[in-house]
């Protein structure tokens, strides 16, 4: 018995093809998905159509009032949502992991609920009165990953419904049913169609991307599928907000106390274990305090327990599928063989059932080396050693993805000097992917455009439109 037993039957089809979910820290039996069609698509954007204009008419209050109430739900069934997200993606209950992945959809339905929109009177100087008012677009699209599957859906379902559309969500194969409980949770505030989950492959994905009566896809996921939805979207001219892959190098600067910021980096890369778009990737070392750091980054990363998510003592899981998890060990394995010192980990235990990678730091390695250079999106972070700030900027910039950065620094304004040099649509001083729903979010380079969250989020899921009288 689970006690999300209930809710899990309840989006377990009782017809219809399937896709069996395992665990990927045990290897067991999670429950079936539906594996729905493009047939199926169709049927949930006539739905959504024919529901979304009595939501938009209801104007912003009464949206409000009901993302609210959906706040409260997701919080009634919290503890359901979490234990089942844990067993599907992995991640452990406790740490920044599944309860706070549950308390944050939460937050942001309340805040998209509660950020004023007033429409802006742009001139009115006696001849001309122009103002500026955000109309709802109609259907939007939500394609998202699998990494924070509920949180990311509800970064784009919630400002889209506040908004006055009605949202079709696809998620990720490997973590449908967390999307699903979590939309089933939701809709008991919702009126009938106007949030519906398709629960297919790629080539849903594809059809939602390209189809006429969607005017806006909000994608969060890798750079290269991002590409194929905007190739995708350009016959129907679709808005698209992008939130992409991204390499997110953090700058020590010779005056940060190695001691003081060891644990503020450790969580800024291992998030999640290291599945987080915006986690700290590449970290980059004055000599001076390079072993220093290297050693006391060691010390936190060692202690941290790693194992079956719904273990409550853990704060580590494993890589969510075997794909990642294989990228994970070929970069570090590539980096070993280039000559590059493994501090910890690099070492998986081949006999432990699930996708279980040690938390693993790599230091005096190129900054070509490619487990710096790509997206390694696990427990693997390499540390690279420089000589002059310049030298750490010009190879923080080096690549084409920024959508975040961090600099650590005792010194707040050489920190912000830093920081401003730096090519990101992020940049945080002694911490990094701090993500907060009041302020704006978004990739610089090819790690994407639009924002997400605050008011430039909720204006995102509008169409501008002027009054000029
Ligand atoms: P992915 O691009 O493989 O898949 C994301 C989604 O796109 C899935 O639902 C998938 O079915 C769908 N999809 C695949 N091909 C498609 C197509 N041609 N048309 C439409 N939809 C299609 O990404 P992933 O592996 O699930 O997620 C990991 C990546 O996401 C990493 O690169 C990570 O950095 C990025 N990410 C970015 C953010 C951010 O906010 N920038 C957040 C989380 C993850």
């Amino acid at each position: 018995m689970e006690t999300y037993d209930a809710l899990l039957a309840s989006i377990t089809p009782d017809a219809g093809e399937t896709r069996t979910i395992f665990d990927p820290a045990t290897g067991t039996v999670v429950g079936a998905a539906p594996v729905h069609t493009v047939q199926d698509l169709e049927q949930a954007i006539a739905a959504a159509e024919a529901a979304q204009p009595a939501w938009a008419a209801l104007g912003h209050d009464a949206r409000s009032t009901a993302l609210l109430r959906a706040a409260d739900a997701v919080e009634r069934s919290a503890e359901e949502l979490a234990r089942l997200l844990s067993r599907e993606q992995g991640k452990p209950l406790n740490g920044p992991n599944a309860r706070f992945e549950v308390g944050a959809c939460a937050a942001w339905l309340r805040a998209a609920a509660g950020t004023p929109l007033d429409p802006e009177t742009v001139v009115d100087d006696g001849e001309t009165r122009a103002e500026l008012h955000y109309r709802p677009i109609g259907v939007v699209g939500a394609i998202g990953p699998w990494n924070w599957p509920m949180m990311i859906t509800i970064w784009q379902l919630a400002p889209a419904l506040r908004m006055g559309n009605a949202v079709v969500v696809k998620p990720s194969e490997y973590t449908p049913l967390s999307v699903l409980a979590l939309a089933k949770v939701i809709n008991e505030e919702l009126p009938d169609g106007l949030l519906s989950v398709v629960s297919g492959g790629r080539d849903v994905g594809e059809a939602l991307a390209g189809h006429p009566a969607i005017g806006k896809v909000m994608f969060t996921g890798s750079t290269a599928t991002g590409k194929a939805i905007i190739k995708s979207s350009a016959d129907t001219v679709k808005r698209l907000t992008l939130e992409l892959g991204g390499n997110d190098a953090g700058i020590v600067l010779p005056d940060a106390d190695p001691k003081a910021i060891a644990e503020g980096l450790f969580w800024g890369a291992f998030i999640n274990t290291g599945q987080t778009c915006a986690a700290l990737k590449r970290l980059y070392v004055h000599t001076d305090i390079y072993d220093a750091v290297c050693e006391e980054l060691t010390a936190v990363a060692a202690a941290m327990p790693m194992g079956v998510g719904l273990d409550e003592t853990n704060v580590l899981g494993p890589l969510q599928n075997k794909q990642q998890y294989d990228v994970v060990a070929r970069l570090v394995e590539a980096a070993r063989e280039s000559g590059a010192r493994i501090l910890l980990g690099g070492n998986p235990d081949a006999d432990r059932p699930g996708h279980f990678y040690p938390a693993t730091l790599v230091a005096d390695i190129d900054n070509t080396n490619p487990l710096v250079a790509e997206e390694q999106f696990g427990p693997a972070l390499p540390i690279v050693r420089y000589g002059t700030v310049d030298e750490a900027v010009t190879m923080a910039n080096a690549l084409d993805v920024g959508l975040g950065a961090s600099v650590w620094s005792a010194d707040a304004v050489a920190a912000r000097n830093v920081a401003a040099r730096l090519e990101a649509g992020t940049v945080w001083i002694n911490k990094h992917g701090a993500v907060d729903p009041r302020i704006p979010f978004g990739g610089a380079k090819q790690s994407g455009y639009g924002l997400e969250f605050g008011v430039e989020g909720l204006k995102a899921l509008g169409v501008p439109q002027v009054i000029n009288g």
